[in-house]
C-alpha cells in the first residue's frame, strides 16, 4: 500500500497554464506582472488595502517586525507555543520574545495572561492564530489601544478564516501570510505581508528589496536582505487563489470527517470544532495524546509511519529552543501547557489532495494504533 503523505497540495486548476504564461513570456523575476495581481488579489480577500510579497512567511514575519521598527531591547510578546518563525524575526532584531503559555481549549496562546506580560519596554503583540481556530482577538486589541503598542497577526495558517464573522489578516497593524505546501494557499515557498497603512506598506517594500535608497541605486542606508518573491510564485498563487472558497469548503468537510470518526476514542484529544467567534477550519488536522497515555507523540508517529501514514509533530516551544537556551534566554521559565502540546500533538494527513479512501485509511491506523496503546 501506498505511504499516504501529510501534506500533499492540490495543483490542478490553472497553475500549469499560468506558470506557461510565465516560461512564454520571458517574465520570472520579481518584476513579472503576476506579482502585482497576486498582492492585490490576496490583500483583497481580507480587507486589506496593500499587500507585499515577499519570498515565504518566515521573510513576511521579519519584514513585518523590521518595518514596525522592533529594535534592540524591546519586548515582543508572543506564544510560547509556535514556529520558530515568530521569534527569530524579533530576535535577529535584537528584541526580546516575551512567551505566553497556551490555552489547551484552542491550542492558542492564553489571551488571559497577555496583560500581565506587559512592561515599559514591550512594544508589540504578535498575535499567532494556530491550527485552526483564530485567537481571541479584541482583548488583545483593547490591550495594544490602552498600552499604546504595535499588533502584529501570523495569519500564515488562516488563508479563509474569520474571527466574528472579519478576517484573519485584517487585524493590527500589520499581518503576515505564508504560501507553504501545507498551508491552504500555495506558491511553494511564498508569503506575503498586508496592511493598510500607506507607510508601512512602503517600508515593507523597500525592506523587501535590499533597502535600495529610491533615489540611487545601489546605495543603502539600512540593513535588510532580499525577500522578493517571483512571478512563477504569483502564477501558482493566483490559479490557488481562484479557488480558496473551494479549498476551506474541503479542508471543513475534512475536519468533520476526521472528528466524527475519531470522536470518543479513550486517550485522544480532538480539536474543537468551533468557538463563540469561528469555527475550527482545520488547518490540519491535529491530535494530543490524553495525559494518562505514556507514549509520547514521536512514539506513536513511527508506529503511523510503519503503517503508512504520515505525521508530523506539533511545533517545539520557544523557551526550550537549543539555539535561545544557549543565549541563556528563558532561563528557568516553563509553559507547562505548551510543553504538553508540543510533547503530546501531532498531525495526521491534512493536505488537499486527500483522498476519501485514504482518509479511511488513515482512520483505521488511529484508531488501531490507539488499541493498542490504551
Ligand atoms: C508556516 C508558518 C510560518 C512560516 O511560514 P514559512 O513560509 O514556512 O516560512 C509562520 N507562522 C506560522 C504560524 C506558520 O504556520
Amino acid at each position: 500500500m501506498d505511504f499516504i503523505p501529510v501534506n500533499e497540495p492540490l495543483l490542478n486548476g490553472n497553475e500549469k497554464k499560468y506558470l506557461c504564461e510565465c516560461i512564454d513570456s520571458g517574465w520570472i523575476s520579481s518584476e513579472g506582472p503576476f506579482v502585482k495581481e497576486f498582492e492585490q488579489k490576496m490583500s483583497a480577500t481580507v480587507g486589506r488595502q496593500y499587500g507585499i510579497a515577499v519570498s515565504n512567511g518566515t521573510a513576511a514575519l521579519e519584514v513585518a517586525a523590521q518595518a514596525l521598527g522592533i529594535g534592540v531591547g524591546d519586548e515582543v510578546i508572543m506564544p510560547a507555543f509556535t514556529i520558530i518563525s515568530c521569534a527569530m524575526a524579533v530576535t535577529k532584531l535584537g528584541a526580546v520574545p516575551v512567551l505566553v503559555d497556551s490555552d489547551l481549549h484552542t491550542w492558542n496562546m492564553n489571551v488571559e495572561e497577555i496583560e500581565g506580560k506587559i512592561t515599559d519596554k514591550t512594544k508589540a503583540i504578535m498575535i499567532v492564530h494556530l491550527y485552526g481556530l483564530p485567537v481571541e482577538v479584541d482583548p488583545i486589541m483593547d490591550l495594544a489601544r490602552k498600552h499604546n503598542l504595535k499588533v502584529i497577526e501570523d495569519a500564515a495558517e488562516m488563508h479563509g478564516q474569520t474571527y466574528h464573522g472579519r478576517p484573519c489578516g485584517s487585524f493590527g497593524d500589520i499581518s503576515t501570510f505564508s504560501f507553504y505546501p501545507n498551508k491552504h494557499v500555495t506558491t511553494g515557498e511564498g508569503g506575503m505581508v498586508v496592511t493598510d497603512d500607506e507607510e508601512l506598506a512602503e517600508r515593507c517594500r523597500l525592506i523587501r528589496n535590499l533597502c535600495f535608497r529610491k533615489d540611487v541605486r545601489y546605495v543603502h542606508d539600512e540593513i535588510s536582505d532580499n525577500y522578493r518573491f517571483t512571478n512563477l510564485q504569483a502564477a501558482v498563487g493566483l490559479a490557488q487563489l481562484e479557488r480558496l472558497d473551494e479549498f476551506i469548503k474541503r479542508k471543513r468537510a475534512m475536519g468533520s470527517y476526521y472528528t466524527e470518526k475519531l470522536r470518543g476514542i479513550d486517550g485522544l484529544l480532538l480539536p474543537i470544532e468551533k468557538t463563540d467567534y469561528a469555527d475550527n477550519i482545520y488547518w490540519v488536522y491535529g491530535l494530543v495524546l490524553d495525559r494518562h497515555i505514556q507514549a509520547d507523540n514521536k512514539a506513536v508517529q513511527k508506529m503511523l509511519a510503519e503503517e503508512g501514514i504520515g505525521t508530523r509533530t506539533f511545533f517545539w516551544c520557544m523557551h526550550e529552543q537549543p539555539v535561545y537556551k544557549k543565549e541563556g534566554l528563558f532561563a528557568g521559565e516553563t509553559y507547562p501547557n505548551a510543553e504538553y502540546l508540543a510533547r503530546k500533538g501531532f498531525y495526521i494527513p491534512s493536505g488537499l489532495a486527500l483522498t476519501q479512501e485514504q482518509m479511511e485509511r488513515v482512520v483505521d491506523k488511529v484508531k488501531a494504533m490507539m488499541e493498542r496503546i490504551n
